[in-house]
């Protein structure tokens, strides 16, 4: 399976790229150099340390399931991960979670190790209608939080280890492997993929190809404009688009090589507000998000 370092022309980008080994440290990383120098960064800490909690669950998983990964071929359908993965995914994490609460939230809970079934299904349901873009955040607590923290790492294992047909890939509304939607594009950097748009899914960070300069939303290609903070963030723009009036976020690699779409959409909020102000509605979902942050 090609990764995103071996793409091998730019006259025929990959369609699809898997996830790195290393998503979750990467990511903890960006929000690690993002805190330094940001007024939220206490806020973007915390995440740095639930990203690195990720990263070792993410390892263990990927594991433990390397017997039964086939790489074969799969139908079309969205994958099937056992709520008994979840929850033990979210056992794993909870060991390695900051003590101290993120800044904003008065009542931090003391997670137990186990959940109820029936509160685990309740949770897992609503964090996948928010991942496919048919619910919004409004509401959720860090248990919701937890319990989509575990189970990025294990559709991103997943999205690792089962080889998929690239058919139809392209340009596509949801992600290809899980059918989740896009926290947003990534405007890749480098030799031979130079300006390539990759949507990159808000659940398993599976990316796929899209063409630039089209509303990813309604498909409009003539009526997007750029807007950004300007000095502040030059690596991300918001994409807003006159024909469905919502937008996504563009994150450069040309103007940061370590821009990451779930790390820096959290540390752009202000550009949320910012593009709020001027009547567009945010169409992606960050898993990251509890209520209120972007309002
Ligand atoms: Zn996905
Ligand atoms: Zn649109």
């Amino acid at each position: 399976m090609l990764t995103e370092q071996t793409i091998p022309t730019p006259i025929a980008p990959q369609l699809r790229l898997t996830p790195a080994a290393d998503l979750f440290a990467q990511r903890g990383r960006r929000l690690r150099q993002l805190a330094a120098t940001h007024t939220l960064g206490p806020w973007l800490s915390w995440f740095a340390e639930l990203c690195a909690a990720q990263q070792l669950a993410f390892e263990r998983q990927a594991g433990s399931r390397s017997d039964d990964a086939n790489g074969e071929t799969t139908p079309s359908a969205p994958p099937s991960i056992p709520p008994a993965r979840i929850a033990e995914i979210r056992s794993r994490l909870i060991p390695f979670l900051p003590t101290q609460a993120p800044p904003g939230v008065t009542r931090y809970p003391r997670f137990a190790i186990d959940i109820t079934p029936s509160e685990l299904t309740a949770r897992l349901e609503r964090n996948r209608l928010i991942a496919r873009g048919e619910a919004i955040g409004a509401g959720r607590e860090l248990e919701d939080l937890l319990i989509a923290a575990s189970m990025q790492v294990a559709w991103s294992v997943d999205a690792r280890q089962t080889a998929t047909s690239n058919a139809s890939a392209a340009n596509a509304a949801t992600c290809p492997h899980c059918g989740s939607v896009a926290v947003g594009s990534i405007i890749l950097a480098g030799e031979g993929r130079a300006g390539l748009r990759y949507q990159e899914c808000c659940l398993c960070a599976t990316r796929w190809n899209s063409v630039r300069a089209r509303c990813t939303l309604c498909d409009s290609g003539s009526v997007v404009q750029y807007l950004s903070l300007e000095g502040e963030y030059p690596a991300v723009a918001a994409e807003t688009c006159d024909q469905c009036h919502a937008y996504t976020k563009l994150f450069f690699q040309s103007r940061d090589i370590q821009v990451d779409p779930t790390a820096d959409d959290l540390a752009t909020l202000a550009l949320d507000v910012l593009v709020g102000e001027q009547g567009y509605a945010r169409a992606a979902p960050n898993l990251l998000l509890c209520e209120g942050e972007a309002a």
